[in-house]
This record gives C-alpha cells, structure tokens and sequence, in this order.
C-alpha cells in the first residue's frame, strides 16, 4: 500500500495543554499512521485574539497510507476527542490540528487546501516544522521550510519548552 508523510500542526491553550497534545498524538498514531518525527512543543502568544492564554504547538510528522480527505477527517475526529468547542473565531480551544503539508500534493477542495495557506504567515506553524524539515520544499512556492522561516513576517514569538 502506498503511503506518504504529512506534517500536522496541533496546538491548543486551554486546559492541560500538554496532555491534549500527548492524547491527540495517540489517536492520531491509532487513526492516521505511525508517527515518525514529533516536534518539542513550542510556545506562542494568542494569536488574532490576544486576551486568551499562551497556545502550545508541536507539528507530527505521520506516516499515513489514508487518502487526504481521509486524514482530515481523523485529524477533525481527534479534535472532537479533545472535546473542543468552535465557538469564536481564533478564540481558545482545547485542541487544533491541521494539515500542512501531504507529501508534496497540492490540493485545493471546498474543505481542503494543502498546503495550509496560512503556513508562510505562521512563525508558530515554521518553527517546529523547521526542527523536523528545514529541507523541506514548499510544491508552490518552491522554497524550502527553512527559508519560509527565514522571511516570515510574524511577529510574535515562538518560544521552545521544555518537555
Ligand atoms: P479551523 O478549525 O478554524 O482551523 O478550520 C477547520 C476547517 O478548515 C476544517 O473543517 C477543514 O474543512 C478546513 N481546512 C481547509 N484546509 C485545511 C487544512 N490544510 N488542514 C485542516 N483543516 C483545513
């Protein structure tokens, strides 16, 4: 069976931040593929709405023989298991988790856009991605992870913790 490596983003600022991360990485682990490589989790400031706690982040690097649709349908099923809730745009959650990257797919759906749009923008998204792909070659912009973060504009700061 064919598979590929996608990088996940999972981030959240509510509640026990770093067990959400470690139960999200289980599921996903039981749901969407082995798990290869697995970020440090890294601090950040809120961001669009800034009077909520600090989010946590770490990117998974997972191995996964599920069809696109099919992993963005585990990563939503491993939110819920977190038991967010979408009330407010950017506001606070239990648990994010999403694609940024499958392979080097480029694909654009009503419920899909990979590579995530948002990534050359989010310093939070590059930083632990740089720590597993700096390498790695962005299929549209056609640079690399590490040169993303080079020119990032965002502003806020990403600040590892120790795990
Ligand atoms: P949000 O929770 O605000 O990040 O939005 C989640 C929704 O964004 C999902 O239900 C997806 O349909 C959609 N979406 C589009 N592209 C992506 C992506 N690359 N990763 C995760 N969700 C995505």
């Amino acid at each position: 069976m064919s598979s590929v490596v996608s990088y996940l983003l999972l981030g959240g600022n509510l509640g026990d931040r770093v067990a959400y991360l470690q139960q999200a990485q289980q599921v996903l682990a039981a749901t969407a593929g082995a798990i290869v490589a697995a970020s440090a989790y890294y601090e950040t400031a809120a961001w669009g709405v800034e009077d909520q706690p600090a989010f946590l982040n770490q990117v998974l690097a997972v191995r996964t023989a599920l069809p696109a649709a099919e992993l963005l349908a585990a990563c939503l099923a491993t939110e819920q298991q977190a038991g967010r809730e979408r009330r407010l745009r950017w506001g606070a959650r239990t648990l994010d988790v999403d694609i940024l990257f499958y392979g080097q797919e480029i694909i654009n759906t009503p419920t899909l856009t990979v590579p995530h749009p948002a990534l050359p923008a989010r310093r939070f998204a590059l930083v632990p991605l740089a720590e597993l792909a700096p390498g790695l070659v962005h299929p549209q912009l056609h640079q690399t992870v590490a040169e993303l973060l080079a020119h990032c504009p965002d502003p806020l700061e990403v600040t590892r913790v120790k795990s």
